[in-house]
């Protein structure tokens, strides 16, 4: 099974950016690991969904799956 870096192992939301990499952009068809600086709206609300704790990794995860 793929993991998705510490968010992946914790319930709790508030990564640091490798792991939203791992948990977001890996999966999306634009991810290139030369442009990890790069941030796009949806990874940005995202980010700000997860922080606020309205949706967890593992939500995000599951969406991917299906
Ligand atoms: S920043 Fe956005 S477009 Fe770029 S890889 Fe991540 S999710 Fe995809």
């Amino acid at each position: 099974m793929k993991t998705h870096g510490t968010f992946g192992q914790r319930a709790t939301s508030g990564g640091d950016k490798e792991s939203l990499i791992d948990l977001i952009c890996k999966q999306c068809d634009f991810y290139k690991d030369s442009d990890k600086e790069l941030e796009c709206g949806a990874f940005k609300i995202l980010r700000g969904l997860l922080k606020k704790g309205i949706i967890t990794p593992e939500e995000i995860i599951d969406v991917l799956r299906e």
